[in-house]
């Protein structure tokens, strides 16, 4: 049972708060944020919210994301307390952000990450939530106060997100029964908010996918599956970076693939790296072996490498994991 005590107690004490989240946010970064941040208007706070990178547009029918400012906004501002959302290090919301906007008095950690870091004076840290917006949902319960349309259809968003539509295997009965608690109090249409999330690709990310999918390499064993986007790629079909999100998963869903890697070469010189499993290998370990982290399914990290030796270096760790989970399971043949 998780004490969101301390939390709800800044709530009283303090009124100046600022909101954050992890870089290239997602939809349980934007609506843990959006969903956060409604709750303390309504009760009467001066809020603001700071991200690095931009809202995408596929999130831009969620109330109050024109209130997002970025890093120039902040000048000399500070709140009393900043809540960074969702994010597992602090460094996550961008170097610019973690060193310039500081709270006079309190730093607030909300994550479900399992590589979390408490470096937060509080820290709200449940692996076991589906989201982020979870969490936010718990915290906004046990406030005792109702939840409101437009802060329902932003705490929907990250937990659609954040489950794959409640198809991961954090879904659980009770992901299921706040979703609808928060369809019924939010009364928005599920398809709706669905379309909006992922129905309003631009061309170019069709575009990027194909080129993306055509370097597809499986090992010989067929328990890995990787591909890699260029810069030559992005040039070729007008894509931004956040166009790669998705594929990943695609690759994952080949019969007999464990691990599923995505490599994005970036443009200063490093490549972003997305990982996947089925579940028998914990990738946000692999990931910290290259000081990234995520959930045990779905992980990232990125490599100060070309995006080919990055491809190379994170398959072969991914076949010592591999090997490792069936020595354990006891599945290696016996001469
Ligand atoms: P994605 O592959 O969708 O970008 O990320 C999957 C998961 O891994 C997300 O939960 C995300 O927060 C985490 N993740 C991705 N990249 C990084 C990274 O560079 N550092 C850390 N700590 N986590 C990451
Ligand atoms: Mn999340």
């Amino acid at each position: 049972m998780q004490n969101y005590g301390a939390l709800l107690n800044l709530f009283n004490r303090y009124h100046d708060f600022a909101l954050s989240t992890h870089i290239n946010p997602d939809g349980d970064a934007i609506g843990s944020e959006l969903g956060l941040y409604l709750f303390l208007t309504k009760l009467g706070k001066s809020v603001k919210m700071f991200n690095t990178d931009a809202v995408p547009g596929n999130y831009k029918f969620l109330p109050g994301w024109e209130r997002i400012e970025d890093v120039h906004a902040l000048r000399t501002y500070q709140p009393e307390v900043l809540i960074v959302l969702d994010a597992s290090t602090l460094e996550r919301i961008g170097k610019t952000l973690a060193e310039s906007l500081m709270p006079t008095h309190k730093l607030v950690n909300i994550d479900h990450h399992a590589t979390a870091e408490a470096f937060g004076d509080i820290n709200l840290i449940m692996p076991s939530a589906s989201s982020t917006s979870e969490i936010v949902y718990k915290l906004i319960k046990s406030h005792q106060t109702s939840i409101d349309k437009s802060c329902a259809v932003c705490l929907y968003t990250g937990l659609m997100f954040d489950t794959g539509c409640f198809r991961y295997s954090n879904t659980t009965a009770e992901t299921h029964r706040i979703a609808a608690e928060l369809i019924e109090v939010g009364e928005f249409a599920p398809d709706e908010v669905y379309r909006n999330v992922y129905e309003q690709l631009p061309v170019a990310k069709i575009r990027l996918s194909s080129e993306i999918l055509r370097t597809l390499q499986v090992t010989d064993d067929g328990k890995i599956a990787s591909v890699y986007a260029t810069q030559e790629m992005f040039r070729k079909t007008r894509a931004t970076a956040d166009a790669v999100e998705g594929i990943v998963n695609q690759i994952q869903a080949i019969a007999g693939v464990e691990v599923a890697l995505c490599v994005s070469e970036m443009t200063d010189r490093s490549a972003k790296v997305s990982l996947r499993s089925q579940g028998g290998v914990d990738v946000s370990q692999l990931a910290a072996e290259f000081d990234g982290g995520g959930h045990a399914r779905a992980a990232g990290c990125r490599v100060v490498m070309p995006y080919f030796s990055a491809i190379n270096t994170l398959v072969q760790t991914a076949q010592r994991y591999i090997d490792q989970s069936s020595t354990e399971h006891g599945d290696c043949q016996k001469d």
